[in-house]
């Protein structure tokens, strides 16, 4: 049976690396994510003390101590992965013990060399621009990232709905965000390139051009 092959996606807030991961689900079938996202607000809802604590911080922001996210993604994979699954990392590894910890789990199931990490690489200028540009259409919700043609859109190109911009004022907790890539993930992005492991992406086109590099990336 030919193993399955798993991904670790880098990127800035605004990158594009979540679309990039369903783009790979489509392609590849057997993938499951893996998002530290959805396990905090899982956990937040229990009714535990952890939880409680957890629920706070995703209201007020704030960091968990340092092996809560690893003990989650590795719950997680233990319970949930089986053989022939691939395995998308949503989310993590942010920290430099979190990525010594994932290679040593895929180590163990022996998928390391099977598994492609990709940063997508944006400027922090480019991310901030993003996040603070997109824009949202008032009638159907659908979301207009602030990308290649999407920037020229004038009016909703699902429904002809007007496009406000309502993400102009969190400037602080976008800054806020892409100071903790600055200074923790990129860490995680010096770890993967000294181990020459690190397949970087120009995150700067449109969404298919960035795939088509993914693709090309992963041929071997
Ligand atoms: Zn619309």
């Amino acid at each position: 049976m030919e193993k399955p092959l798993n991904f670790v996606l880098i990127g800035r807030s605004g990158s594009g690396k979540g679309t990039q991961a369903k783009l790979l689900k489509e392609r590849f079938g057997n993938l499951i994510s893996i998002s530290t996202g959805d396990l905090f607000r899982d956990l937040s809802k229990q009714e535990t003390d952890t939880a409680e604590k957890v629920q706070k911080i995703l209201i007020e922001g704030g960091l968990p101590f340092d092996d809560l996210a690893t003990t989650l993604w590795m719950h997680e994979i233990a319970y949930k992965i089986k053989g022939n699954q691939g395995i998308i990392a949503d989310g993590f590894p942010r920290r430099l013990n979190e990525a010594k910890s994932l290679d040593h789990f895929l180590e163990f199931l022996e998928r390391k060399e099977n598994t492609f990490y990709l940063l997508i690489d944006i400027s922090r200028q480019e991310a901030f621009d993003r996040l603070t540009k997109r824009r949202i259409c008032k009638k159907c919700g659908e979301l207009i990232p602030w990308v290649g043609d999407f920037k020229k859109l004038e009016a909703c190109h699902k429904c002809g709905g007007e496009l406000i911009n309502r993400f102009d004022d969190q400037p602080e907790a976008i800054k806020n965000r892409l100071d903790y890539y600055d200074e923790r993930v990129s860490q995680v992005v010096d770890y993967y390139k000294e181990k020459g492991v690190l397949i970087e992406i120009n995150g700067d086109q449109s969404i298919e051009d960035v795939f088509k590099d993914v693709l090309k990336s992963i041929k071997r």
